[in-house]
């Protein structure tokens, strides 16, 4: 056990010191960006479920993200807890193909969409901005996650795409409203081993020192909260700088990153082309929409304007390619960030 335990922590400390990965990938850019701020942001999802584990979420040390799922015993308790400590709360929205009294399905009628979204949020009080559990399915939804942005600025809420699927369309359609919001590029716990997580938090590290900032979400399981309570006193002394959701939405400024997006604009995927004949349910969904979608009323607006890249973009033949690989910077593997993490808790 003890050998074990002292073999996974040098390979831990090789890793995160970047011994074990120097030679590997594009060691000159990371050179190139020595000095310049890396910023990280930290959000734990799936919270409400178990106190205690949800408690030591929120005890973690820094301005951690808080997302509560609806459907879950201890959503209201500890939304209350969490902002009581300062900790920004965030609605951790289920969609298709997650189910359950609250999750947005494609098949859902408008105002059905409208009312889960609704009580949802009365669940969890305080939630500053919303978040997407599972959803590969509904997200990749043109029409309702136009309308569920506009409602999100409506009502001052942010939008964070937890990117379950490289077609999903929601953070796509916040930045064509100006909506302020941003997507997740790293998951940290997909497979859930000590040496698999401690490999995520590396890559986490060198993509906010390589593009500047990163998002990473995890899960309240053992193995990372482990990792966690371990690394993250140790990220400042690797120049990280970890800093809440917000002001990371205005470190961007609504800006996609190299992996989803080019120039800053998100790649155009169904949102491009929004009246897919394969798609009839979603049609009826604009009548409803809520008060124009204009700008005004954007959230907790980003220091740069939330819209720098919005211009139309030309629609250019990327159009049609889902989130092509054609960033060249997106060193997490795309198959262990893109996918739909495994069986939440
Ligand atoms: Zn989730």
């Amino acid at each position: 056990m003890a050998m074990w335990l002292s073999r996974c922590l040098l390979a831990l400390f090789l890793g995160l010191t970047g011994v074990a990965h120097g030679a590997s990938a594009e060691p000159e850019s990371d050179k190139d960006n020595a000095g310049k701020s890396a910023y990280l942001t930290l959000i734990i999802d799936d919270l409400g479920q178990n106190p205690e584990r949800d408690r030591r979420a929120l005890a973690l040390p820094g301005p951690v993200t808080l997302a509560i799922m609806p459907d879950t015993p201890h959503a209201t308790d500890f939304a209350r807890e969490a902002h009581k400590a300062g900790k920004t709360v965030i609605l951790h929205m289920p969609m298709d193909p997650a189910t359950g009294p609250y999750a947005w399905r494609p098949d859902l009628p408008m105002e059905e969409l409208a009312k889960r979204l609704n009580d949802a949020l009365l669940k969890v009080p305080y939630a500053a901005g919303l978040n997407n559990h599972e959803g590969s399915r509904m997200t990749a939804q043109p029409e309702a996650m136009g309308w569920l942005v506009a409602e999100l600025q409506r009502r001052h809420l942010f939008l964070i795409d937890s990117r379950t699927s490289a077609k999903t369309v929601a953070a796509a359609q916040a930045q064509l409203i100006g909506l302020a919001s941003a997507s997740r590029d790293v998951f940290l716990d997909d497979v859930r081993t000590p040496e698999a997580v401690a490999t995520q938090l590396k890559t986490a590290i060198r993509l906010a020192h390589k593009q500047g900032s990163v998002i990473m979400i995890g899960h309240p399981y053992p193995v990372t909260l482990d990792l966690l309570e371990r690394e993250l006193p140790g990220l400042k002394a690797q120049g990280i700088n970890w800093i809440d959701v917000r002001r990371m939405i205005s470190v961007r400024g609504n800006g996609a990153m190299a992996a989803h997006g080019k120039n800053g604009v998100y790649h155009k995927t169904a949102a491009a082309h929004p009246a897919k004949p394969s798609e009839p349910k979603a049609a009826p969904v604009t009548p409803s929409a809520p008060a124009t979608p204009t700008k005004p009323d954007a959230p907790p607006a980003p220091t740069t304007p939330a819209e720098p890249a919005i211009p139309d973009a030309p629609s250019t033949p990327a159009a049609a390619a889902p989130d092509a690989p054609a960033a060249p910077a997106a060193p997490a593997a795309p198959a262990a960030t893109e996918q739909e993490p495994p069986a939440e808790l």
